[in-house]
């Protein structure tokens, strides 16, 4: 944008808006112009912050009738590039409609706005007795509206599913500034096409929800983990498949390979020295002694297949830092290299251990760090490629491309939670036909004929296709 359709935008926004909610300087710019993808750097011109549905949409009309592109945003924790501005104009952060309206018991149900981080609802649910369990490892920063968008997992989608599964109804402010409410707040209810469904998972890019309604459950008496440690990590992977295959279902199966092992060991929580992989095992329900009874079965399975310790977590604080080690791999990494890009493959349960063997021969192979870890329960595995730097990118190209073709030739998807966005354009053409491409970008211009709404994120350029 010139300087001067930068003034005009920031003009017309101010109005509709209020002056301390429409920002251009350098500092505010810089932060809206990453996320934790490392795809890039794409400063907004403008940011937004709006309060309420009207604003986003009276933001939504200015930039039309201005021509101005529009990027929504949440707390910016997306691994796929989905909230980066790619062509400049204005950033919308949701970050203010932050309130959570209502939860009620009798329902099971939560009304909330979509930049309530997804923390604070999980845990004033379970003062109310009821549960919400998405749990993407970022829940105590990354905002609902985000997990909508990007249909987030976690680990306990082993158990309970993903962010879609949870979602009822939305309000859902279109590309041209109308609003709609669409879905319901029952539990079931087919009337019409499934537009939740559609909307859940599309990246921000076909409207922003400016009002969620989710499903909450009843919230489990009692969990108890086990920390698994293994020697190896293939021989942790064929545990969890054993585990799944002897009709076990934990509500969480993580994996940590040893490189994940290394960067977090000692940073609030010791590993067993030598640890060559853990699982942290988590079950869940009313009766606990039937807890403890899945958990020895689990372990003795574990067993079998060469753990060399189960730990069981004797305390909730215990438990805590047990997972809190576990969210800190991601960014923990960061200290072993100075880049990364985390790759969000999954293949069917039974090719886990395959799939983490063929990962670790590709690092050998290329000469090439790769960490390995995640939800590998529900087959879903976060291979992070480590590096020095940019004279590296292109054995990392190499690396991610032959990641992603193991994947797909495995019967697997190039991405499970993290979204396609920006860093996975590319690569979306490896596992959906030209036709299925084509039909997804006729959706997107019915919703966006002015290609103003977050342009340019998950299909693959035009010319390149
Ligand atoms: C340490 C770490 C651990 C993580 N672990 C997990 C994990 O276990 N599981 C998982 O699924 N993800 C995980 N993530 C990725 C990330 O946290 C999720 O994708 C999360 O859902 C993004 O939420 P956000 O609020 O940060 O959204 P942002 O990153 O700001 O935006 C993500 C996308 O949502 C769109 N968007 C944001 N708000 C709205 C809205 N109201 N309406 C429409 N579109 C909107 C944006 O345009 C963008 O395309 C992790 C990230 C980190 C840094």
């Amino acid at each position: 944008m010139t300087e001067e359709s930068v003034a005009r935008a920031h003009d017309a926004l101010v109005e509709v808006l209020s002056p301390g909610q429409v920002r251009r300087d350098e500092s505010t710019r810089e932060s809206y112009s990453r996320d934790e993808s490392d795809a890039g750097v794409f400063p907004p011109d403008l940011v937004v912050f709006p309060e309420s549905t009207t604003q986003v949409s009276a933001v939504f009309r200015t930039c039309q009738a201005l021509g101005v592109p529009f990027t929504p945003c949440g707390a910016r924790s997306g691994k796929s590039g989905g909230s980066l501005p790619l062509r400049g104009g204005v950033a919308v952060s949701l970050e203010r409609m932050n309130r959570i309206l209502d939860v009620s018991v009798e329902d099971l149900t939560a009304v909330v706005q979509p930049g309530v981080v997804t923390g604070e609802l999980m845990r004033v649910a379970e003062e109310k007795g009821l549960f919400y369990p998405p749990d993407p490892n970022s829940w105590e920063f990354c905002t609902l509206g985000g997990n909508v968008a990007e249909n987030a997992g976690g680990p306990r989608a082993l158990k309970y599913g993903v962010t879609r599964d949870y979602v009822l109804g939305l309000e859902w402010v279109l590309p041209d500034g109308e609003v709609l409410r669409v879905g319901r707040r029952t539990i079931k209810g087919v009337a019409g096409y499934d537009l939740v469904g559609l909307f859940v998972g599309s990246e921000g890019t076909l409207g922003v929800a400016t009002e969620i309604t989710l499903q909450l459950i009843p919230r489990p008496r009692h969990v108890k983990t086990a920390l698994v440690v293994f020697d190896s990590v293939h021989g942790a992977a064929r545990a969890i498949t054993a585990v799944l295959a002897a009709g076990i279902l934990p509500r969480t199966l993580e994996l940590i390979d040893e490189t994940a092992l290394e960067a977090v060991d000692g940073r609030g929580f010791n590993f067993p020295p030598g640890s060559g992989a853990a699982v942290i095992a988590e079950v869940d329900g009313n009766v606990e002694e039937g807890l403890f009874t899945e958990l020895a079965e689990l372990g003795e399975i574990c067993e079998r297949h060469g753990a060399r310790e189960v730990l069981v977590a004797q305390d909730e604080s215990q438990r805590e830092k047990l997972w809190a080690a576990r969210r800190l791999v991601s960014r923990a990494l960061r200290a072993l290299k100075p880049h990364k890009i985390s790759e969000d493959i999954v293949v069917p349960r039974s090719r886990i251990p395959d799939i983490i063997l063929a990962l670790k021969a590709l690092g050998e192979e290329l000469g090439l760090r790769v960490a390995t870890y995640g939800h590998a329960g529900d087959g879903n595995l976060h291979a992070n490629i480590l590096y020095d730097g940019p004279h590296q990118r292109p054995l990392v190209e190499t690396a991610i491309l032959r990641m992603l073709e193991l994947t797909v030739s495995m019967g697997g998807t190039i991405t499970g939670e993290h979204g396609v966005g920006l860093a996975k354009r590319e690569y979306l053409a490896m596992e959906q036909s030209e036709a299925l491409l084509r039909l997804q970008r006729r959706l997107k211009h019915f919703f966006d004929p002015s290609d103003l709404l977050n342009p340019e994120k998950i299909f693959p350029a035009l010319e390149r296709s």
